[in-house]
């Protein structure tokens, strides 16, 4: 898998970036949890593994000029059956520089933001937050250095002010906080490996429910050339 990492990183040093499929395998080599998908470079393909995920299923452009989907048009949730598969891969086929289309299986829970980037002072440094306007409008991250064990990063969730969120808000179920901690220190033992090629990593959203915890998304963007550290 050593191998298949690098070559996946060395394939996206032109883009500059690491699409979500790539993103996903390192991640998974790391043995950080992903949603279930297949990658799919024509329609038949598309609908065979929509088919062996079961549906309903997410269908999510692959392209190395379209560095956020959703707004290029580009992701399609809650597909139910083979029909608004086809549909869906028509409208994402237009889109630029088109590489094929990530059908992911449809996960559900709370939309928590999980991300790396390097600090001058600190070095590679974790972020986390509970998605959305939480994040956005009232800025409420929690930021520590990488590596971070699963303590730390329990007590870095409880420091959020959203974290009322987690805790099984308006009689949903608590979250599996175990579990999301776990993959947070998982990932934050990545980032701070992957650092001398990868300058930042965007897991948005991770999905974490009562049975644990997805990454339903991942992106990663590599340092520029001469900038590694
Ligand atoms: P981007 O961030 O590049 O726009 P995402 O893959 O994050 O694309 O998809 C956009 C939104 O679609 C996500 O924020 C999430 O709300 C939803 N989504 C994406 N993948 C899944 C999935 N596997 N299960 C459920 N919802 C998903
Ligand atoms: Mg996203």
């Amino acid at each position: 898998m050593k191998d298949e990492m690098q070559e996946i990183l060395d394939d996206a040093q032109d883009a500059g970036w690491v699409m979500e499929p790539g993103a996903k395998a390192i991640l998974e080599a790391f043995g950080l949890p992903v949603t279930r998908h297949v990658f799919a470079r024509d329609e038949a393909q598309a609908v065979e593994g929509a088919a062996s995920l079961g549906y309903p299923v997410v269908a999510k452009v692959v392209s190395p000029k379209v560095v956020h989907k959703s707004d290029a048009g580009g992701v399609v949730v809650g597909i139910r059956d083979e029909d608004g598969l086809r549909a869906a891969f028509e409208r994402l086929g237009d889109i630029e520089a088109f590489e094929g289309v990530l059908i992911d299986e449809m996960a559900a829970g709370v939309e928590m933001f999980v991300g790396s980037k390097q600090d001058p002072q600190f070095g590679t440094v974790v972020l986390a937050g509970i998605g959305g306007t939480s994040v956005e409008v009232y800025e409420d991250v929690a930021i520590r250095a990488a590596p971070m064990t699963r303590e730390q990063a329990l007590v870095a969730l409880a420091a959020l002010k959203g974290r009322a969120l987690l805790e099984g808000f308006r009689g949903a179920e608590p979250v599996d906080r175990e579990a999301l901690a776990a993959l947070i220190s998982r990932f934050s033992e990545a980032a701070f490996e992957l650092r001398e090629t990868v300058d930042s990593i965007d897991l948005n959203p991770v999905l974490a429910g009562a049975g644990g915890a997805l990454i339903a998304d991942a992106r990663m963007m590599l340092h520029g050339p001469g900038e590694g550290l």
